[in-house]
């Protein structure tokens, strides 16, 4: 991996929580770009689900804390029909401070389900999705006002925060069919099952505060390549769930942003374990980090690969 140039370029900077360290020296010829301006602080909270920070401004994408059962009994397909029994108590335990936007992928449970409930408990939050989505979540009871509907292509600018949407995909299965596809022209009734809350549309969003370092995170593992024309991201945040039914996923997507210095793995632990359980660690994937590296240094690209640990906040 060729990452001397990230701590040239203080990339890795941190005040209070842990930086990254860059160690392998690269040749200069594979600097993706220049980079600039402060660092945002990530934290995983598991599965897709991120909190970025930069001077006490705070933004939430995909957060799903309740780590509901989702599989039929003895196997590991979805059970469509199992309960919404989402954990606030969960939830409330790690996201503590107030987020003031909370990014949302797509409508699938395992992002979208415990933001009915952040929003009562921040009630200066507001949700950035897509139609589909927000008609669950208006299901869901969470008023209209509260939502910023994308149709994608917009960059949305909050004083200091922007957030760019990106028309993405979904992942597929090994057949290459779209999980839980289901689009949405008007609200349904209020969700009870795993099953009724749909993909709709995935997006994904490129985040920067003012000047710092952009962030392009993903919700699902694919993307409309040449929807990512253009962006530049410092730091990318990738899906990293089976990429078998996707041509060339992690070289067409690290070509097509520009090398982007930094890739931050994502959405490869089990779902379901416990964040306090001492197993937590062992459910991490890393496989798919390894393979992502492996296929991308083939390809003749550059960019380090980061395993996050579950809420361990570092900065990039
Ligand atoms: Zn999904
Ligand atoms: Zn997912």
């Amino acid at each position: 991996m060729c990452t001397s140039h990230v701590s040239r370029r203080g990339l890795f900077r941190g005040a209070g929580v842990a930086a990254l360290t860059a160690s392998v020296a690269g040749s200069a010829a594979a600097d993706p770009k220049p980079l600039s301006g402060p660092g945002v602080t990530l934290r995983w909270l598991g599965v897709a689900g991120w909190e970025l920070i930069m001077n006490g401004r705070r933004v939430l994408f995909d957060p799903y804390l309740s780590r509901m059962e989702y599989r039929l009994p003895g196997s590991s397909a979805i059970d469509e029909r199992a309960p919404l029994a989402t954990r606030p108590a969960l939830v409330d335990r790690t996201i503590t401070e107030a987020p003031e936007l909370i990014m949302v992928s797509h409508g699938h449970w395992d992002h979208s389900a415990d933001v009915p409930h952040l929003l009562t408990r921040f009630p200066g939050a507001r949700v950035v999705c897509g139609r589909g989505t927000s008609f669950l979540l208006e299901a869901c009871g969470v008023p209209r006002k509260r939502m910023i509907v994308v149709r994608g292509g917009e960059n949305l600018e909050f004083g200091g925060l922007s957030v760019q949407a990106v028309p993405s995909l979904h992942s597929m299965t090994g057949d290459h069919a779209y999980l839980l596809p289901g689009e949405l022209t008007d609200r349904p009734r209020r969700p009870r099952t795993l099953g009724e809350l749909v993909e709709g549309e995935t997006f994904a969003f490129q985040v920067s505060f003012g000047t710092s370092r952009e962030v392009l995170l993903f919700g699902a593992t694919n993307y409309a390549e040449r929807e990512l024309a253009g962006l530049t991201p410092d730091v990318l945040v990738a899906s990293m769930t089976s990429w078998k039914p996707i041509h060339a996923y992690p070289s067409r997507l690290i070509r097509a942003l520009g090398s982007p210095p930094l890739t931050v793995a994502s959405h490869h632990d089990d779902m379901l374990t416990p964040l306090d359980s001492p197993d937590l660690p062992a459910t991490v994937n890393t496989a798919g980090p390894a393979a992502f590296r492996a296929e991308v240094a083939a390809a003749g690209l550059v960019t380090k690969v980061h395993e996050p640990t579950h809420l361990k906040p570092f900065v990039v």
